[in-house]
């Protein structure tokens, strides 16, 4: 890390972000590359939305809403802020203590459960529908992080998390390898798409959804351990290669999207100022641009009516700066 990069982490920590003036261009969005330029506006301001949380997750937009649905892990809780208001209420206790979340093509809400160990979807009239809870016969671990496709499949990582602490989930004995698996929600047929990940954790498709991106966290448990994002071809209902995209160490990237030009926003943590925060890699597997944050980001997602509001998960608050991106996944 750079003494640059690590004063202007540093200068976000310190940051009065209740009522500070940010005198623009933000200082705190750094461009790394001049092609990060066209993405972001030099006169918007990254912004406190929220706080309160104990560690913020699964940020998904719900633009018929016009509103935010993002898990407070610990607090057992989903919240939901929306954006004509302002205002941030509850959505819905308990949560079985929630953390991914996507939509499905048909706008219904699908969600990683940690103390019930399932996928579920929330259907129209707020019944909630189990997609997947075991494979094989044995019981999930704890689904962290899920993607929708186009062709309706969802796919999901499971690497425990959820089991290992009662602060997140529930503490219990893990029946299945840490594996990537893919639904396909008509036949209720459930595979392991990729089983070489020690902790799979966010996971997005290209644009085109030719690639799929997930990353390894396994830094968290394992000092030697990988903390990079791979990358896949898509084959069908299957994926080939996986060659790394980018080795994120010293910080590790939980979750994460795609822009419709390919480039991928992820979430930066676990590393102090300089690298919390988002890191912009274009698909080259080069960092074009950061965003310090003053906490560890665990995740993000595009929203707003032109899908070009990135919202990010930091960890006890939600973070929010208007881009010149749009975001490759609906939503
Ligand atoms: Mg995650």
């Amino acid at each position: 890390m750079d003494d640059k990069q690590r004063q202007l982490g540093e200068a976000a920590a310190q940051r009065d972000w209740v009522n500070g003036i940010t005198r623009y261009p933000d200082p705190a969005v750094e461009v790394v590359d001049d092609s990060f330029r066209k993405y972001i506006n030099a006169n918007a301001a990254l912004e406190r939305l929220w706080t309160g949380a104990r560690w913020t997750e699964g940020p998904v937009w719900f633009g018929d809403r016009n509103s935010l649905l993002f898990s407070d892990i610990p607090n057992n809780r989903i919240m939901c802020w929306h954006a004509p208001s302002g205002q941030t209420s509850v959505y819905r206790e308990p949560s079985n203590n929630t953390n991914g979340h996507t939509r499905d093509r048909e706008g219904r809400l699908v969600s990683c459960e940690h103390r019930t160990r399932r996928v579920t979807r929330t259907e129209h009239d707020g019944s909630v529908t189990v997609l997947a809870d075991s494979y094989q016969g044995k019981r999930l671990n704890a689904p962290n992080d899920v993607v929708v496709k186009s062709d309706g499949s969802v796919w999901f990582t499971d690497p425990g998390y959820g089991i290992l602490h009662n602060y997140e989930g529930g503490v219990a004995e893990s029946e299945l390898p840490t594996n990537v698996y893919r639904l396909d929600p008509l036949s209720g047929r459930l595979e392991a798409v990729v089983t070489d990940f020690a902790k799979p954790n966010g996971l997005c498709f290209s644009p085109d959804e030719s690639l799929l991106y997930i990353s390894d966290t396994a830094t968290s448990h394992d000092p030697d351990g990988n903390a990079h994002i791979r990358v896949f071809e898509v084959d069908g209902d299957s994926v080939r290669g996986g060659r790394e995209f980018v080795d994120m160490r010293p910080a590790v990237s939980d979750g994460f999207r795609a822009d419709m030009d390919g480039n991928i926003w992820t979430s930066s943590g676990w590393a102090g100022p300089g690298l919390d925060g988002v890191q912009v890699f274009n698909p080259a597997g080069d960092l074009i641009g950061r965003i310090h944050l003053p906490e560890i980001c665990a995740n993000v997602c595009f929203g707003g009516p032109h899908r070009n509001r990135l919202f990010m998960m930091g960890s006890q608050s939600v973070y929010h700066l208007w881009t010149e991106a749009i975001g490759a996944q609906r939503p």
